[in-house]
């Protein structure tokens, strides 16, 4: 599908774009351009403080929708009303042209709890902010439920006080690329970099450790993620926990990524556990041997099975496990059939992702043997109903572009299993101070909605490199003291 956007706001097109693509997930589109299947026209005009907005669809679809809103003498507020004026006719416009009802209407954001907790904090109770969310964006009501019961988990989790810190510790290298994968994580290859990288990451947790120290900021929760940090041989594996061993002491929960099936063996489960881990992820995605190796993870559901029981035997008490619905070739009853097989595997926690089909991953290779929206929506709800059935719980969501069906993300854990990282992450309540290549660190204050970031480079051999400079960047957003901050208790 080629659509040509003819609007006079460009500095909405892309915002506009992805209204498009909430219906046509893999449309060309020509911004002021000519040619195409579908012709969409946007026009505007104000008269006194009401701006209109037409817009028309015409060609293979047609649509026509108009609205109107009031202009805002404030700056920012009127950037964003006129944003969401013209998103809303837009979306308006394809509705009528496809007939489609998204489940996530015109909502494009990735984290939509938010919109739930700005209602509450506009005075709005939980049940009427989540009304509103739904009739603003027109969300399928099992969705703004959805939202209702993740925001009702939430709030039985302390969020972070401003004086405590997440550490984030990146591994950015994995044993095979998955043909999903839009990370730029590098491949262990030789191995060559692995050493390099360890020790330009130790540097930069030790400097980590010093800020946090210094900032008199308390540990939270410690998170090892990637890439693959299973994918690391034991001893450098050792050697980077080790260096985080300070905050991990005193944090209250710690989790590593084992990620997949075919890096864990016991000698790096016992450095793990050694090293404090309260929760670990074991991801198989699948069940059928035949999709992994068609989405290039080299391991298959033996290993996965028996990666479990040996993290079992070892003492982990949190296994955190990742599905993903709409892997290329399967259908409903074959997701079906994971579920069923991963209870045996008793996870305390699954996440249902749900495919995103990036351009830059390798999917476009097998976009032909993909299942359609409303099959993936299936496989959704199929999740959703049997982590139910398991007493787990929703407790976070995130949604990303160019998801299969325009559906979600959503964790579940059993009571008490709640990952606070994750939740610290999606709703960003805390502060993250991240080290390792493509690792972001984040500076919030929730009170007034300040979110600052320092990204580190991504590509890994830059990164070692420039090692200094992605710790001077982090000490460069704790140069300056925000209000309302204290000092507290630090790692040692
Ligand atoms: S394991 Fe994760 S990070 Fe590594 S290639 Fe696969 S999807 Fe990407």
């Amino acid at each position: 599908m080629i659509v040509c956007l003819h609007t006079p706001t460009l500095p909405f097109s892309n915002d506009l774009a992805d209204v498009i693509r909430i219906f046509w997930g893999d449309a060309e589109i020509r911004v002021n351009g000519s040619g195409g299947d579908v012709l969409v026209s946007h026009t505007e005009k104000t008269e006194g403080r009401v701006r209109f907005c037409r817009i028309a669809a015409e060609g293979a679809f047609e649509g026509l929708s108009e609205r109107s809103a009031e202009i805002s003498d404030d700056p920012l507020l009127e950037k964003r009303f006129h944003k969401r004026l013209i998103k809303q006719t837009l979306y308006d416009v394809m509705k009528q042209a496809t007939g489609v009802l998204p489940p996530w209407g015109s909502l494009t954001g990735i984290r939509p709890t938010r919109l739930i907790y700005e209602g509450m904090s506009r005075g709005l109770s939980l049940e009427e902010a989540a009304e509103e969310t739904r009739l603003r964006f027109d969300i399928r009501p099992d969705k703004a439920d959805l939202l209702r019961q993740i925001v009702r988990v939430q709030q039985e989790i302390a969020p972070p006080r401003m004086n405590e810190v997440d550490l984030y510790v990146g591994i950015p290298f994995c044993v095979s690329r998955c043909a999903y994968c839009s990370f730029l994580s590098g491949e262990v290859g030789k191995g060559k970099q692995l050493q390099p990288y360890v020790e330009a990451l130790e540097r930069e947790i030790a400097g980590t450790l010093l800020l946090i120290r210094e900032q008199g900021l308390t540990p939270r929760a410690f998170y090892m993620g990637g890439g693959t940090p299973t994918s690391l041989p034991p001893a450098l594996l050792n050697r980077v926990l080790d260096a985080a061993q300070p905050f991990i002491d005193r944090a209250r929960e710690v989790t590593v990524e084992a990620g997949r099936p075919d890096t864990i063996d016991e000698s790096k489960l016992l450095v793990i556990r050694d090293h404090g881990a309260t929760r670990i992820s074991v991801n198989p995605q699948t069940m059928h041997d035949k999709t992994l190796e068609r989405i290039g993870r080299r391991h298959t559901t033996a290993q996965t099975e028996a990666a479990y029981a040996l993290a079992r035997r070892l003492g982990f008490r949190h296994i955190n496990m990742d599905l993903i619905a709409g892997l290329p070739g399967e259908n409903e009853d074959m997701f079906r059939q994971t579920l069923i097989w991963s209870r045996a595997l008793f996870p305390e926690s699954l996440t249902v992702h749900t495919l995103a089909i990036k351009r830059s991953s390798l999917l476009h290779l097998w976009e032909a043997q993909l299942p359609d929206g409303d099959m993936v929506s299936r496989m959704v709800e199929a999740g959703r109903q049997e982590a139910e059935a398991r007493g787990m719980r929703p407790y976070y969501l995130y949604r990303q572009k160019h998801m299969a069906g325009n559906l979600e993300n959503v964790g579940y854990a059993l009571p008490g299993h709640e990952c606070v990282y994750n939740i610290d992450m999606m709703e960003e309540t805390g502060h993250v101070l991240a080290a390792g290549a493509g690792a972001i660190s984040k500076r919030v204050d929730p009170a007034v909605g300040r979110i600052e970031r320092a990204p580190n480079v991504s590509e890994i051999s830059q990164y070692i490199e420039r090692n200094e400079e992605m710790l001077a960047r982090k000490r460069q957003l704790w140069a300056e003291k925000w209000p309302g901050e204290a000092g507290g208790v630090s790692c040692e």
